[in-house]
């Protein structure tokens, strides 16, 4: 071991230079065994926007800032079902998370009026947001009905513009519900007027029987937080989601595990021309 006045690490190396190990003992010394723990738990938001897995000791990523994710999915449930691990992962770990629908799900509940049904599944969104622990957003669109107009255009876009997200989650437009499509189609045209500033992803709903030909290139271990989605999915009840919910989302959840090598993941489709990473 060199004595210490021969160099510094904080200063100019004086006289003698250090040797590798003698490099690597130092820095050994700085990085206790309970910081290197903590560099290397990553984070769902590094990942997704494929940032480098640099991270201080401060447990969060070097270069990332609080980041502003916005879901849009076009009814109560859509955003929950398709990407709900992933918003909590984002959220608990401290991010912003708005999840926005284009309707209410007025024409969600057999022999209820479009009122009614609008009033029980804005409150299932709210109670299903507040334990996710995301921010609420209704665009005000008709259930069954979602139109591409040149108004709807300007809502997505003029919304997007003003919150300035890092990441868009939406639907996969190749999908059987019309309602789907559409609101893919609104968010890609605002995303693209926007100059393309934010990382787009699209999730899948009930693939096979909505979404098809999805074929992700992202995957998202939700183990932590498979309870929690799932509890957020339940409190939707006039959808009877957890009847179904083995046959129709669990069984995409556990196959995209098996695929990402974990016992729960949701997948995702990258827009190959999103930014490479945020601005920090
Ligand atoms: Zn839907």
């Amino acid at each position: 071991m060199l004595p210490k006045k021969h160099f510094s690490f904080r200063g100019k190396p004086r006289g003698i230079k250090p040797s590798m190990r003698d490099l690597n003992q130092n820095v050994m010394k700085k990085i206790s065994r309970r910081n290197l723990m903590k560099m290397t738990v990553p984070t769902v938001a590094c990942s997704l926007l494929g940032m480098p897995m640099v991270f201080s000791n401060e447990r969060k990523p070097a270069s990332t800032k609080r980041l502003k994710i916005i879901v849009v999915g076009a009814h109560p449930d859509d955003p929950e079902t398709g990407c709900g691990g992933t918003m909590a992962l984002l959220a608990n770990e401290g991010h912003e998370v708005i999840s926005a629908y284009l309707t209410r799900g007025e024409a969600g509940i057999k022999e209820t009026s479009h009122k009614d049904a609008a009033k029980i599944r804005t409150d299932e969104a709210l109670k299903g947001c507040a334990i996710l622990k995301v921010t609420p957003k209704f665009f005000g669109q008709i259930d069954g009905n979602c139109e591409i107009t040149k108004e709807h255009y300007e809502t997505i876009y003029k919304f997007f513009k003003e919150e300035e997200p890092d990441i868009i989650f939406t639907h996969w437009p190749i999908d059987r519900h019309r309602d789907h499509r559409i609101c893919s189609i609104l968010v890609y045209d605002a995303w693209f007027r926007l100059k393309k500033k934010s990382v787009l992803y699209y999730f899948e709903v009930m693939s096979g029987r909505q979404s098809q030909h999805f074929a992700p290139t992202n995957f998202v271990d939700i183990t932590p937080t498979i309870a929690q989605k799932h509890k957020a999915c339940f409190i939707h009840k006039s959808q009877r989601i957890e009847e179904g919910y083995p046959e129709y989302h669990g069984k995409m959840e556990i196959f995209r595990g098996l695929e990402n090598n974990t016992p729960y993941a949701e997948a995702f489709i990258r827009h190959i021309q999103s930014p490479s990473r945020v601005n920090s």
